[in-house]
């Protein structure tokens, strides 16, 4: 497993028994990185009992949680590998503004389903991962007519496809309905 970012940042909240994470002060909108791969389990906008937009992600007995994003590149049971761009950390969800504005990466690991202390599972003889040129984000702008369908349907010649576009926007479209004219919507 590696650390998921590149570079080095201070660590803002460490392990212990009330916090079984590491927070990591990564400015608002640096990339965060897959600490090791396999399937996504969830890639969730909102408040998600504090943990804001927040990714899941899967390897045999082991999951990787990464909190508070402002970005997510990457969707529900999608497979990514480890060093991958997935999101950018922001400070969704309960963010105390301790330090400047409160962007940080709330970073979990889960063993055969208990949290354990992240820093254990840092694999410190591996290389730092190279900088792998950014996933391209690709946006459309909503006009006049539009739906998901039809979106789904000019993006992906399927529209049947369109959840994956709702939830990739779950921060901008309340109801699946419901999308307007001029919106931007983000094309995962
Ligand atoms: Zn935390």
């Amino acid at each position: 497993m590696i650390k998921p970012f590149v570079g080095s940042y201070p660590i803002t909240q460490g392990f212990s028994g009330k916090h079984k994470a590491i927070d990591f002060g990564l400015p608002c909108g640096t990339e965060v990185r897959a600490a090791e791969g396999d399937l996504v389990v969830f890639a969730r906008f909102g408040w998600n009992r504090g943990y804001g937009n927040e990714i899941a992600i899967r390897r045999g007995a082991r999951e990787t949680r990464y909190c508070h994003l402002s970005e997510i590149y990457v969707s529900e049971g999608q497979w990514v590998k480890e060093t991958q761009i997935i999101g950018k950390s922001g400070r969704s969800g309960f963010v105390i503004p301790i330090f400047g504005k409160g962007c940080h990466l709330h970073f979990e690991v889960f063993d055969n389903g208990l949290l354990r202390n992240p820093l254990e599972y840092f694999d410190t003889t591996s290389p730092t991962p190279p900088a792998t040129p950014t996933i391209e984000v690709r946006y459309y702008t909503v006009i006049r007519g539009d739906t998901l369908s039809i979106i789904a349907k000019k993006y992906y010649g399927n529209a049947n496809l369109w959840p994956k576009i709702y939830n990739a926007n779950r921060d901008k479209i309340k109801n699946a309905n419901l999308i307007y004219p001029g919106q931007n919507l983000r094309i995962p």
